[in-house]
């Protein structure tokens, strides 16, 4: 089985589908839908896994949220300093357009790998 094939883990969590059959959807919309773009299906529509295992569940992808926005801002800034040579302020100043643009990709790949943690593939 390779790092990324149909079975693995890492497929359903960066295609955001279910984490039990890897056919359903997580999210109800397209990523830069704009409208309803933070919304999650109920339940797969494949397998019928709740994706709301129990209230409050994904809490701790908060947690995931904020070790992959802290790693990504804290490399992003020395890239910008030390590679590129911006100054401090233009690397802010970059940073904030990235994160004001990638924040949904963050909330739904936080959440993608919180529920693939916790709900194991069960297909063939
Ligand atoms: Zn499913």
């Amino acid at each position: 089985m390779s790092l990324f094939s149909v079975q693995s883990q890492l497929y359903s969590t960066f295609n955001f589908l279910c984490p039990k059959c890897h056919e359903g959807k997580l999210f109800e919309h397209k990523i830069l839908a704009f409208k309803g773009s933070f919304e999650m299906n109920k339940s797969c529509s494949n397998c019928q896994e709740s994706f709301m295992p129990e209230p409050g569940f994904y809490y701790g992808a908060m947690l995931v949220s904020y070790i992959l926005s802290s790693f990504f801002c804290l490399s992003f800034i020395y890239f910008c300093k030390l590679v590129l040579g911006f100054s401090t302020n233009q690397s802010f100043v970059l940073l904030l357009i990235i994160c004001s643009v990638g924040f949904i990709w963050v909330f739904r790949i936080a959440r993608s790998i919180w529920i693939n943690v916790h709900i194991k593939y069960q297909g063939d």
